[in-house]
């Protein structure tokens, strides 16, 4: 496992869509890996394969120690309700906005040996999966935020 360097918002890289992964091969579990080795270090939340500079679509996340969600070529195939809180980016560092995300998701992918997976997410982890997931479309979460301001602390979550 490797750290990757994640890539900041003034990188075009990011504003790209990425393209599905169309073989779970060992790079691919190799890139998984370094992700989520590279999103610990950083006590994100959340990455996405673009923020490494890898257009696939795949992404990690973890809100708490349960649980790390790997996920290619995700799908949500469902949403519900309302949440609006206060969200970060390791791509844009040191800064959080308030966004509406669905209290609410359900989404599918394949996991890191290929086979179909499923999820559903509320809250925080609901948040992390539609913030990765835009990640893949090349959205960052400032084209959604209101009240983009600098954290004081050192504590937000970022993704
Ligand atoms: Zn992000």
């Amino acid at each position: 496992m490797a750290l990757r360097k994640i890539l900041t918002e003034e990188d075009e890289t990011l504003k790209k869509k990425s393209r599905p992964v169309t073989e779970v091969t060992d790079r691919i579990r190799s890139i998984l890996d370094d992700m989520a080795e590279t999103m610990h270090e950083a006590n994100g939340v959340g990455l996405a394969a673009p923020q490494v500079g890898i257009l696939r679509r795949m992404f990690v996340v973890q809100v708490d120690e349960d649980h790390l969600y790997e996920l290619i070529n995700p799908e949500i195939v469902e949403s519900d309700g309302d949440q609006y809180g206060e969200e970060g980016c390791l791509s844009v560092p040191g800064y959080v906005g308030m966004v509406h995300r669905a209290e609410y998701v359900r989404i599918k992918g394949l996991d890191r040996n290929g086979q179909p997976v499923e999820y559903e997410g509320e809250g925080l982890l609901a948040r992390a999966f539609q913030h990765e997931y835009d990640h893949l479309d090349g959205i960052l979460y400032t084209q959604k935020a209101d009240d983009i301001h600098f954290a004081e602390s050192g504590e937000e979550e970022e993704e």
